[in-house]
């Protein structure tokens, strides 16, 4: 329930909206609650006419002129409570909705600053469930639970504060079932509580479980899945409803309960209230006036289960949010707005790291150095540590001991932005925009002109693909780039990233899924392209490798041996193995892809 007030700063923003809102809420009340004081008025003069003028009975215009005038104050105070009611509603309605465009934005900004540690603790459909599912719960919280418990609230206590003034007694006596009703509604709110929490963690679930499917559809249908999935998915879907139906139970006991309860205030009224009319201490004015107020009071009494329910509900929503907005990105930015600009050069110092989930070092005391302008090759294994050893250059990771510096500064001194700006990685499993091929070229700056996204697409080897496209470059690429073979989804990103001539450039795997022979043809242009500027290759093939100015091996986390192609070769270690091993496949590859004649394309 605390966490409910770390909301306040959301509504502290529309503070006088706030006010007005609220103070219109409790004006609307007391003209509500001024209705059975009219209506006590009129029937006592009506009661009083008959008592004064000795009559049996009043005749119907007496009684009419008696009630004109509470007849109409009653009239305008409906009127004026409607009014009243309206404008504060809309009011506080404004602010839930600007609460939740505030959540979303922050949401939103704060994402965009997480690391591969926190996308693999939340996944895609559970920060979407609670980007739109728990965020709707705090608007609804704002707009509706507070408003209604503030409009409850009010009720109550304007209501008894004017039952209290017509007769002390009475009201006691109308009272005396209320502790119990609270301590009901008090018992209740804690089973609600969990159980509201559970289906709102039943629709990540359920969101999780459709994100990732539907990501995979193509994967689920290749391998003819659909049915397993389906029936994976009913069960998922059964639990969800399972967590809801007891929610719902629990609401039901909770809101029959109630009206129980306040039946009970009724028989009091009827049986004291007639007592006391008897012996003269109030009049009959006043008894009429506390049934109307008994159903102004029976109203929250009634309500006050299903908004138990509600501020749980509302609890549990911030808290799923807040759950997400207090994550601290595990890389932490510098302060300083930039940094200086890099001409490329790379120190890496006694560098370890650990993966948070593995026992061992992914990477294990590295040690090397890269001069600007060099075009270095790391070339190892599949798990070798690579990737990693890459994630560290644009601070994706943090090393867990020893240290990255770039133009002999620490890694961590350059703002995260000027970082990025200044080293662009590329990734072997590229992720493409449902944009077209030319905005996913130019993706960091849609500014750029033709000739450069023509010329990074030559250097990607990629203007034939795009040739070949109706649209060309206008050609609108499926979500995730699904109407691109793997190859020239690679290659496509591949020019992404040599669009922006960054110091450093860092490609890993990027031709893994590109035919050697295009390959070749890539990083021949790119050498020419990227003439003084720094390159860092990553590969688990030799054909990737030679052409570097120096290339590391990794093995197992270590640098296993550095040199050139040729003194990597004379020297008759892993990399002369790795060689031998590939070129081997090498043929026989060439020659199933001459056999097949396939497409080259990709
Ligand atoms: P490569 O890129 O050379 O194929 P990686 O750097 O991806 O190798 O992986 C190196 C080692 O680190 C592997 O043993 C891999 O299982 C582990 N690893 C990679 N990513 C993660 C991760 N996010 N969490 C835990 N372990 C990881
Ligand atoms: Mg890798």
């Amino acid at each position: 329930m605390k966490v409910l007030l770390r909301l306040l700063p959301y509504i502290r923003q529309h503070l006088w909206t706030f006010v007005f809102g609220i103070t219109g809420l409790l004006v609307a009340r007391i003209f509500e609650a001024l209705i059975p004081q009219f209506v006590k008025i009129g029937i006592d003069s009506v009661a009083a006419g008959q008592v004064s003028l000795k009559l049996q009975q009043v005749t119907l215009d007496q009684a009419a002129a008696a009630l004109t005038y509470p007849a109409l104050a009653i009239c305008a105070c409906v009127l004026a409570q409607m009014l009243v009611t309206i404008v504060s509603r809309i009011l506080i309605r404004r602010i839930g909705m600007y609460a939740a465009f505030d959540a979303r934005n922050r949401v939103y900004a704060h994402l965009q600053r997480q690391g591969p540690v926190f996308y693999s603790q939340f996944s895609i459909g559970d920060l979407m469930a609670r980007a739109i599912n728990d965020i709707s719960l705090v608007r609804e919280f704002i707009a509706g639970t507070l408003r209604m418990t503030s409009v409850l609230i009010f009720t109550a206590v304007v209501s008894l504060s004017f039952m209290f003034a017509l007769s002390v007694k009475l009201s006691l006596a109308v009272i005396l079932p209320l502790p119990v009703i609270t301590l009901v509604a008090y018992l209740y709110s804690k089973r609600i509580y969990a159980r509201s929490h559970r289906v709102q963690e039943g629709f990540s679930s359920l969101s999780t479980f459709v994100q990732e499917n539907l990501n995979g559809i193509r994967t689920v249908q290749a391998m003819a899945q659909e049915q397993d999935e389906i029936n994976r998915f009913s069960a998922v879907n059964a639990d969800f409803a399972e967590k809801n139906r007891l929610l719902f139970v629990a609401n039901s006991q909770l809101s029959a309960l109630m009206p129980t309860l306040a039946a009970a205030a009724t028989l009091i009224i009827i049986g004291y209230g007639s007592q006391l009319v008897n012996s003269g201490e109030i009049s009959l004015g006043t008894l009429a006036a506390f049934f109307s107020y008994l159903g102004l009071l029976l109203w929250p009494v009634r309500e006050a289960g299903s908004l138990v329910t509600q501020w749980q509900r509302g609890a549990s929503g911030t808290a799923r949010l807040f759950e997400v907005l207090d994550y601290e990105p595990e890389i932490r930015d510098n302060s300083k707005p930039s940094g200086p600009a890099l001409t490329g050069k790379i120190t890496v110092k006694n560098l370890y790291y650990q993966y948070a989930n593995k026992s061992v070092y992914a990477l294990e005391n590295i040690n090397f150095e890269v001069q600007a302008g060099e075009t270095i090759a790391i070339l190892g294994r599949v798990g070798s540590g690579k990737s990693t050893l890459l994630r560290l250059f644009v601070r994706l990771l943090d090393p867990s001991r020893g240290e990255v510096l770039l133009d002999d500064h620490p890694i961590q001194d350059f703002a995260l932005t000027r970082l990025r700006e200044q080293v662009c990685m590329v990734l072997q499993d590229p992720f493409l925009f449902a944009d077209s091929l030319g905005e996913n070229i130019a993706y960091d700056d849609p500014e750029r002109d033709l000739d450069s996204i023509w010329q990074s697409a030559d250097a990607a080897a990629l203007r034939d693909t795009i040739e070949r496209f109706p649209d060309g470059l206008q050609t609108v690429l499926g979500e995730r780039g699904v109407t691109l073979s793997g190859g020239q989804k690679q290659r496509t990103a591949l020019a992404r990233g040599l669009i922006r001539m960054t110091p450093l450039l860092i490609l890993d795997d990027c031709f893994s899924a590109v035919d050697t022979e295009t390959e070749e043809h890539i990083l021949s242009g790119l050498k020419a392209m990227r003439q003084g500027l720094t390159t860092m290759l990553v590969s688990h093939r030799v054909s990737t490798a030679r052409h570097a100015d120096r290339i590391i091996v990794l093995e197992e986390g270590r640098i296993r041996e550095t040199g050139t192609h040729e003194e990597l070769l004379a020297l008759g270690g892993l990399y002369a193995e790795l060689e031998k091993a590939q070129s081997i496949k090498g043929h026989l590859l060439n020659h199933l892809e001459t056999a097949a004649a396939g497409d080259s394309s990709s």
